[in-house]
C-alpha cells in the first residue's frame, strides 16, 4: 500500500482554505495531489474517481467534508469497507503510516503481512488487510465466476507481470529511454508496490517511481530508497 501525503486543505484563489460544499468539489484535488489510483488496493482508476471517506459519512456526519478523512477508493475497495464504523488505531492508514512496511507483494499478485512486524502490529495489518478485502483472490474463469466483479487481484497479478518483463527487458537495453518508458508503463497500470517490489535492488528505478506516482511520502524513504518509519504512525 503507497504511503501518501494528501498535504493540507487546498487554498481557493484568495488564498483561503476551500470550504467544500458537498465532498465530490474535493475530488480534482484529491486526483491532483494522489494521482488517479486507489488509496488500498493501488489499481490505476483514469478519470473515475470515487471520494472515499475513511470514518463513513454515514456514522460521522461531521467528516463528510473534512479534507483529512478523504482518500481515493475504487469501488470494490470502497464497498467492501462499506460504512461500518471505523477506529483508526485499529488499521494502517497510507496517508499516516509508512504502510509499504506492513506488506509484501509477491509473484502472482498475491499480498502477505510482513513477517517483520511486532505481534500487535501484525494483527492491525491483518485488520487492515480485511477491511478492504486485499487478499482475495476470486477466480478469473469465467464459467466459475461469470461476473468477474473483483478484478483487483488479476490487475494486480498482470501488473506483477509487466514488471518482471520490463526488468529484464531492461537487463539487456540498460538506457535512459528505456527507463522512461518503465516508469510510463508503471503510471498506467498501477499498482505502485508491485514495481518498488519487482525493482528492489534498482535504487535509480525506485526513486523514479517515488517521484513520479504524484502525492507518494518521500519521509517515509531514506536516502537509499529504503522505507523507514513514518513519524507520528503506527509504521
Ligand atoms: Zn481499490
Amino acid at each position: 500500500m503507497r504511503p501518501i501525503e494528501r498535504g493540507s486543505i487546498p487554498l481557493d484563489r484568495d488564498q483561503n482554505e476551500i470550504e467544500f460544499n458537498f465532498y465530490q468539489q474535493s475530488r480534482g484535488h484529491l486526483l491532483t495531489r494522489l494521482g488517479s489510483y486507489c488509496s488500498y488496493c493501488e489499481r490505476y482508476l483514469g478519470g473515475n474517481i470515487a471520494v472515499e471517506h475513511v470514518r463513513p459519512k454515514s456514522k460521522e456526519s461531521n467528516l463528510e467534508l473534512e479534507w483529512d478523512n478523504f482518500l481515493i477508493a475504487c469501488n470494490n475497495c470502497n464497498s467492501i469497507k462499506g460504512d461500518r464504523s471505523i477506529e483508526l488505531d485499529k488499521y494502517l492508514w497510507p496517508d499516516k503510516d509508512n504502510t509499504t512496511l506492513a506488506f509484501i507483494y509477491i509473484t502472482g499478485g498475491l499480498i502477505n503481512v510482513s513477517p517483520n512486524l511486532n505481534p500487535e502490529v501484525i494483527e492491525i495489518a491483518e485488520n487492515t488487510i480485511k477491511l478492504t478485502g486485499l487478499d482475495r483472490v476470486p477466480s478469473d474463469d469465467p464459467f466459475l465466476n461469470p461476473e468477474m466483479k473483483d478484478r483487483r487481484w488479476s490487475e494486480r497479478r498482470t501488473a506483477f507481470e509487466k514488471a518482471e518483463r520490463a526488468k529484464r527487458n531492461l537487463f539487456v537495453n540498460n538506457t535512459e529511454s528505456m527507463r522512461e518508458q518503465i516508469v510510463d508503463t508503471a503510471l498506467s497500470t498501477g499498482f505502485f508496490s508491485t514495481w518498488m517490489t519487482v525493482f528492489l535492488h534498482d535504487i535509480d528505478m525506485l526513486k523514479r517511481f517515488i517521484d513520479a506516482f504524484p502525492g507518494t511520502s518521500k519521509a517515509c524513504y531514506n536516502s537509499s530508497y529504503t522505507p523507514i518509519t513514518r513519524v507520528g504512525g503506527t509504521l
